[in-house]
């Protein structure tokens, strides 16, 4: 096989065709280089001394120069001194063309840093072979640059990348007063859940489709650079993305930025068949904190971004100091909790869901706790929105589902008659968007010999909204393995009566605050009442939350609410203390006040 056809086509084919410059004297050794080039893919340009090379190599930027050893005005070996020298040359690859047999000649060329040679005179195939492959050895390095130095799947700037750049940015304003410029940390809301419930193919076209909004938008309205090289837009991995802003005066032109951004990224997102919304969380720095480190200003632009989260998303957060302590206690607080789950650190109350006629226990509803050792009693509404956001819900809802039915099993070995006939357990969001929480649930009662029956899972509007599909289908099979459903907190959404129609649920537990107003006046009654009728309509139990007065208790009554739940009626207690109240209107029944 000759060295022609071995050399790798895929390089050849992904390109334009090579540029060469040939720098020598000989006019006949012009017309000969062009003719024996002909049969592979290059272009040449020709140049016939060495101040003539210089300037027809500034202007073509060749790929690679043919430079003759002898030329008039200077030796090769010069000639390679004064490429190198120039910035615009120096990486220029150059083949030192020479009737010299001198082993110094050779030797001084490749010091000057020739990459091959050739020696007169020469065959066609021989030219060709070692032009060919400089030309692929220079596009292989030019190449593997530029993977280093861009993320794959968006073609945008990767996170090497970004460091250079933002260590440029960072020299060049502590090297002049008068140039500023911001970083914004952008983290997408829901996108983990989007690539685990749709896939990860479509996943990365929603990566795409970000990529593409950020470079469009900042390329369209890009008012603010005045003598910038315009805006970065790197990908740090996942779904976080970075902007160096350049040229930016102060940290209020860097949030007018954030400000067009955000509903640019908010827009629905057309993913194959799929129709997905995410927002955007942006944290913004500005150099102006005098900043030496890349990684210190990603760093702070990474708390603001976690402070605009905080803030409920779709936002954008300007960094202040005071944000770094509050993410130190948000660290601490998530690996305190990793450590926490199985432990007896996290413990399981209980709270009685009863019926309001017959002044029975109807269920329990299964609330979890957390003791610290040092900060004490966390609530539910501090660690559960941590622990999903960590996905740590997962072994979290799994090891509070087990202890629950365990005690449940136990409640009910000892004392039948009297132990409540459904568990009630919150289901997290995070659990509503993951496929195999269905099966992991019914493996879980299947190993314990838990009555399927007796499992009552608490969902919200809100969760189902966020992950319609996915709940339509999860909820769907827990069902059809026998386990009931409850519409949790109904009245605080939006979706409320189409929800009720569309997923099958037992029983609705209307929200505190429909209750709270129940004492209002009639018009709240009337609503009230309404709710019921309707779910009366569609077979489901009603189930009041938080009564919290004697007041409440009675309107409840009078509209012949089933069943209730709140303070009034029972607090949430752990295990033994609810048998003990339980048994003190023995057996495990209540009295309703
Ligand atoms: P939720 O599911 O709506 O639970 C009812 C909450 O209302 C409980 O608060 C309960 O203590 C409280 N509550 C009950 N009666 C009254 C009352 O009369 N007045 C007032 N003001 N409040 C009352 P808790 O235990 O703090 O739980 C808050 C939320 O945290 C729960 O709301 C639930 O969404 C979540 N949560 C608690 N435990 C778990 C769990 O094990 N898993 C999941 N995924 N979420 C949980
Ligand atoms: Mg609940
Ligand atoms: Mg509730």
């Amino acid at each position: 096989m000759s060295a022609e056809r071995r050399r790798p086509v895929s390089w050849q084919a992904a390109h334009a065709p090579a540029h060469v410059l040939l720098i020598d004297d000989d006019v006949a050794i012009h017309s000969l280089v062009t003719a024996m080039l002909k049969a592979i893919d290059v272009q040449v340009s020709g140049a016939h001394d060495a101040a003539e090379g210089i300037e027809r190599a500034l202007a073509l930027q060749p790929d690679l120069i043919l430079l003759d050893q002898e030329l008039p005005d200077a030796t090769g070996v010069d000639m390679l001194a004064r490429l190198r020298a120039l910035p615009a040359l120096a990486a220029t690859p150059v083949i030192v063309v020479t009737a010299s047999e001198r082993r110094e000649v050779l030797t001084a060329c490749f010091a000057g840093g020739a990459s091959d040679y050739l020696r007169k005179p020469f065959f066609g195939a021989e030219l060709r072979a070692r032009v060919q492959s400089v030309i692929d050895r220079q596009r292989m390095v030019a190449e593997l640059g530029r993977a280093a130095h861009v993320d794959s799947l968006t073609g945008l700037p990767n996170r090497a990348l970004l460091n250079l750049r933002l260590q440029a940015a960072i020299d060049r304003s502590s090297e002049r007063t008068d140039y500023g410029f911001a970083v914004m940390f952008i983290d997408f809301d829901r996108f983990k859940i989007i690539n685990d419930s749709l896939g990860h193919e479509a996943g990365d076209l929603l990566l795409r489709e970000i990529a593409h909004r950020l470079r469009e938008n900042l390329r369209a309205n890009d008012t603010i650079a005045r003598e910038s090289a315009g805006p970065t837009v790197a990908r740090l991995g996942g779904d976080e993305f970075v902007i160096v802003l350049d040229d930016v005066p102060d940290v209020e032109t860097a949030a007018q930025v954030a400000e067009r951004l955000l509903p640019a990224l908010e827009s629905v997102y057309q993913l194959g068949e799929h129709c997905v919304r995410t927002s955007a969380s942006i944290g913004i720095v500005h150099s102006g904190a005098g900043y030496d480190s890349a990684d210190d200003m990603l760093r702070d632009a990474d708390i603001a971004m976690y402070e605009a989260k905080a803030r409920g998303r779709n936002c954008y957060a300007v960094f202040t100091p005071f944000m770094r302590e509050a993410v130190r206690n948000r660290l601490r607080l998530e690996n305190a909790l990793r450590e926490a789950i199985g432990t007896t650190q996290i413990y399981l109350v209980y709270q009685p869901i009863m019926s309001l006629d017959a002044r029975r226990v109807e269920s329990v509803e299964v609330l979890a706790r957390w003791r610290h050792p040092e900060l004490g009693l966390i609530s539910p509404v501090e660690f559960i929105p941590i622990a999903e956001e960590t996905r740590l819900i997962v072994p979290l809802a799994d090891d509070i589902l087990r202890r629950a039915c365990l005690q449940y099993l136990d409640w009910h070995a000892r004392c039948p008659e009297a132990a409540p006939r459904y568990l009630s357990i919150n289901l997290s969001r995070v659990q509503l968007a993951d496929p195999s929480m269905a099966d992991r649930v019914i493996a879980i009662l299947d190993e314990l010999d838990m009555p399927r029956g007796s499992i009552q899972l608490e969902v919200t509007e809100s969760q189902l909204m966020q992950h319609h599909d996915m709940a339509v289908a999860l909820l769907t099979r827990l069902k059809q393995h026998g386990i009931r459903l409850a519409m949790d907190d109904f009245g605080t959404g939006y979706s409320s009566l189409s929800c009720l129609q569309e997923f099958p649920f037992d029983v609705l537990k209307v929200d505190r605050a429909l209750t709270e107003n129940v004492s209002r006046g009639r018009g709240y009654s009337a609503l009230l009442h309404a709710v019921m009728t309707l779910a009366d309509n569609l077979g489901l139990d009603v189930v009041a939350e938080g009564i919290e007065t004697m007041e409440q208790l009675v309107l409840l009554q009078a509209l012949e609410c089933p069943y209730g739940q709140g303070y009034l009626l029972a607090r949430p207690m752990e295990a033994d203390v609810l048998e003990a109240w339980c048994h003190a209107s023995s057996p495990m029944t209540a009295e309703v006040p």
